[in-house]
């Protein structure tokens, strides 16, 4: 096998981040094209989406592939709207697409093409093929078509308008542009072959009737172009070399090579490859497109759906998304990419990016007993472990504090670290304190408040002759602020949602968890003045980021991007190196 290193200058297009891997199948048939001389020397790709929806990670995977290969090769990638369908498509996905092509760090320069720019060099090709003898204007209906198709194991019958003469297939698709008949009532249909063993291959459909309004092109068409007479060509248009698309069109490849072939026009070489699918996770477009209309969740960019924008709210970084893509590589074969591969990716970035600040999600309130009311110190918190330039920053100690309720319990288990009556806890970067007394509601016997006394020697230095080992975070209480907070589970309880069993629909498998708001969320000063966008790891809580659209100036609302990993056996590390 080939290999070759990557390097942070041959990839013009894109931050390289991706770690030096083994060419997979797909740099492997390019790097054969370049040595062969096939396209001399070029490598031209294009990401083609369908505006009728935003774009997911199932896309990143696409678009990552194909500007990851131009870039890669001192190539070029353009942009493609595959805009044939006028009634499901909008310029407001047009408009998102790029948004978010651009926002994972891709870039197409003036390479942004439409379909439906190519609308009147398709009906020059299909008169064309009409006088080559290779397209005819036929009269049966959708559903007559379907009849006389065929199935895997029968050949279908020609259709009887097979054989009309060229004049008057000619006369009938003229008319049939100039809006002549009412929609459904004429096709235009290749002359393949009937018999193909291909299905894809007996006489499809090339133009249908429709009086539709484009998005683009207006009123000007009422005969559109089936994607598959229009994909090949626009891609030949465009000269692209290497034409990448997933498995679903491995049987319609030889469709495109056909009309290429009878059109005499260049060919690009299609390659695919197998889409990706993620565990507890829905991807195709109509699927959450229905989740957003029923309103199940609360719009495209809800951060618990794996679209780009539901991602990129959620706290995901386009450095993430893209290592990801990477790591789980292409191939062949469909399967399936566990959702934690994704949330690894994340993790990994931010932990070496977000700045880390205390936050108390469920606040029990700690009464220092031996620091003054009016005390107020601040203590030296480290910005990022993993990053020496974050710098520290100063956090305010006063008489009382916030701890989480978790961190407290009156009767614990063996191993539980954290606080208990009589017991003694590290406050992260500031004391040890000793829980001496527990105050609860008299009436509901819950504990609303711990007394404790704070051990003022112990800032940063290890306690003489006791052991400590856990470390909890805190806030102050005068100087925290408050912000809610959102805490995302998956959106569905079960793992593979293609599969269901006949009758089952994927809404059964929803989470009814999958949300959880908490309003009384308190924060340390120095990241309540955040701004949308902004990352944190809340130190033993996970990553967190500013919510953009509900968030106010001076007034955060966060969304946990993912939960720490294995949150103990870190604070247990911190202490062994104390
Ligand atoms: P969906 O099935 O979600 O509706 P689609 O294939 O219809 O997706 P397009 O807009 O046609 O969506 O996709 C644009 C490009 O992204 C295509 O080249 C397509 O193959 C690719 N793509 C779409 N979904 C995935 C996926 N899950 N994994 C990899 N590539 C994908
Ligand atoms: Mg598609």
């Amino acid at each position: 096998m080939t290999t070759s290193k990557r390097h942070a200058d041959d990839t013009p297009n894109r931050p390289d981040d991706s770690p030096t891997r083994p060419l997979n199948f797909i740099e492997q048939i390019v790097e054969d094209d370049l040595r062969t001389g096939k396209f001399q020397g070029r490598v031209q790709t294009r990401f083609p989406p369908e505006p009728n929806g935003y774009l997911h990670i199932g896309h990143a995977k696409s678009i990552c592939l194909n500007f990851g290969l131009a870039a890669r090769y001192g190539g070029l990638c353009n942009l493609r709207f595959d805009d044939t369908n006028p009634c499901k498509e909008e310029m407001e996905y047009v408009e998102s697409i790029k948004e978010d092509v651009r926002w994972l760090g891709f870039d197409w320069g003036d390479r942004e093409f439409f379909a439906s720019d190519y609308f009147e060099q398709l009906y020059q090709w299909a008169e064309q093929m009409i006088l080559s003898g290779d397209a005819f204007v036929c009269d049966l209906n959708n559903e007559q078509i379907r009849e006389y198709r065929g199935t895997l194991t029968e050949p279908g019958r020609n259709s009887p308008f097979r054989e009309r003469s060229v004049p008057e297939n000619l006369d009938l698709f003229r008319r049939m542009r100039a809006g002549e008949f009412p929609d459904g009532s004429r096709t235009l249909r290749a002359k393949a072959d009937m018999a193909h063993p291909n299905l894809n291959m007996r006489d499809p459909v090339m133009y249908r009737i429709l009086h539709a309004h484009h998005h683009r092109t207006g009123d000007t068409w009422c005969i559109y172009p089936m994607y598959d007479f229009t994909h090949g060509q626009s891609d030949s248009i465009e000269r692209i070399t290497h034409s990448i698309c997933t498995l679903e069109f491995e049987n319609h490849r030889r469709l495109y090579d056909w009309y290429l072939d009878r059109l005499g026009i260049y060919h690009p070489q299609q390659i695919e490859f197998a889409r990706l699918n993620l565990t507890y996770t829905v991807m195709s477009k109509r699927k959450l497109l229905e989740l957003v209309q029923e309103k199940r969740v609360s719009g495209w960019d809800d951060p618990r759906l794996p679209t780009l924008r539901g991602l990129r709210r959620r706290g995901y970084t386009p450095e993430a998304i893209r290592r990801f893509c990477d790591r789980i590589g292409v191939a062949k074969f469909h399967s399936y990419i566990d959702v934690t591969v994704l949330e690894n990716s994340v993790r990994e970035h931010l932990n070496a990016t977000a700045p880390r600040v205390m936050a108390v999600l469920r606040p029990l309130r700690v009464v220092l007993t031996n620091v003054p009311q009016e005390h107020v110190e601040h203590v030296a918190a480290i910005n990022n472990p993993e990053d020496p330039s974050a710098g520290a920053r100063q956090v305010p100690f006063t008489r009382e504090l916030f701890i989480e309720r978790d961190d407290f319990r009156e009767e614990a288990p063996k191993k539980f670290f954290r606080l208990v009556p009589g017991g003694e806890v590290r406050l992260r970067c500031a004391y040890i304190i000793r829980c001496d007394e527990v105050i609860k509601d008299e009436s509901t016997g819950e504990v609303i408040e711990l007394r404790c006394t704070c051990d003022r020697k112990t800032l940063g230095k290890k306690p003489v002759g006791r052991k400590v080992k856990g470390v909890i975070h805190w806030v102050a209480a005068s100087t925290c602020r408050k912000v809610q907070v959102r805490l995302y589970d998956r959106l569905y309880t079960r793992e593979r949602l293609d599969d269901l069993p006949p009758g089952e629909d994927a809404n059964q498998y929803l989470n009814p968890n999958s949300l959880e708001v908490i309003d009384d969320c308190r924060i340390e000063p120095s990241a309540a003045e955040a701004q949308p966008g902004q990352r944190f790891q809340f130190e033993r809580l996970g990553y967190f980021c500013v919510d953009s659209r509900d968030s106010q100036p001076g007034q955060p609302v966060f969304n946990r991007t993912v939960p720490l990993r294995d949150t103990w056996a870190k604070i247990d590390k911190a202490n062994k190196s104390r």
